[in-house]
């Protein structure tokens, strides 16, 4: 008689659990893909951009991929716990592993040889938001964004001018992406020299040298504050500037 394949939690269903997922699948396992959020997709779920480093997916919106994935697995009748957290790992003897989680639907338990730990990486401004003066609450009207997703929304209303904070990847390709649309833009940098790629930072050069934009490095923000439908920025050291 054929015993029952081993039972694999995979907790996170972004697109490195998915793909753990199929794999587990393929190999004649049974994952189980435990999510905390209400969908499958993770990150990839909140990206508007397209994803250029797929093979095959040309054009394609990470957004769109991240459904993409998770038809698949749907497809394949993968059990997928959606709204639902671990709150407990144990070792039920030397080959098992219980895991208790609970959320949308009631508390339940798994018994398996292996667990997958597939919970990406946490958005890093958060912490940023919390020792900025007033950050928090102009998030939470809809004038400061977090993240580079907000930015490649269809139908953004971008202003004419933007304070993107930070000196990374994000931050130049989205300034890039807000100049090409015509917007101003005032990249505001800790650093002395930006942490992003040098292709994306020579791209944003040709709209610093027509002046659409401009890259203050060695400042961090102190506080922001309200201005008419905008945003006054106060940088450290003194200086504010309006967005
Ligand atoms: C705006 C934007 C643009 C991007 N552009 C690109 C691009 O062009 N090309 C590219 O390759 N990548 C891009 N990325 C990055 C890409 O989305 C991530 O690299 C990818 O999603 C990482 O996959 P992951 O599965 O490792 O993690 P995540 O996508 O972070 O997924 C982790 C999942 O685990 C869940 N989780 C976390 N903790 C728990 C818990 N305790 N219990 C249950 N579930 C939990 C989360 O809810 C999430 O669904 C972009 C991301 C953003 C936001």
């Amino acid at each position: 008689m054929a015993s029952e394949p081993p039972v694999v939690p995979i907790i996170g269903g972004g697109p490195a659990g998915m793909s753990c997922a199929l794999w587990l699948h393929n190999y004649g396992l049974y994952p189980i893909i435990i999510e905390k959020e209400s969908a499958l997709g993770g990150m990839a779920r909140m990206s508007p951009y397209p994803n250029e480093w797929l093979l095959g997916q040309r054009g394609k919106t990470a957004r769109e991929n991240a459904a993409e994935f998770a038809a698949h697995i749907r497809g394949l009748g993968i059990e997928t716990w959606l709204g639902t957290t671990p709150h407990r790992l144990h070792r039920e003897n030397y080959v098992r592993w219980r895991l208790d989680a609970s959320g949308a639907a009631a508390a339940r338990s798994l018994l398996g040889p292996a667990i997958v730990i597939a919970t990406g990486t946490r958005f890093a401004g958060e912490e940023w938001v919390d020792g900025v003066k007033n950050a928090r609450r102009m998030a939470a009207a809809g004038r400061l964004h977090l993240g580079a997703s907000a930015v490649g929304e269809p139908g953004a209303d971008l202003g004419s001018h933007v304070a993107v904070i930070g000196g990374g990847d994000n931050a130049f390709d989205v300034s890039r992406m807000l100049a090409e649309k015509g917007v101003r833009v005032s990249v505001l940098m800790r650093s002395q020299s930006p942490r992003a790629q040098p292709v994306l930072v020579e791209r944003l050069r040709l709209y610093q040298i027509s002046g659409l934009v401009q890259v203050i490095s060695g400042r961090t923000v102190e506080a922001l504050h309200d201005a008419g439908s905008g945003v006054k920025v106060r940088l450290n050291g003194g200086g504010e500037i309006e967005a």
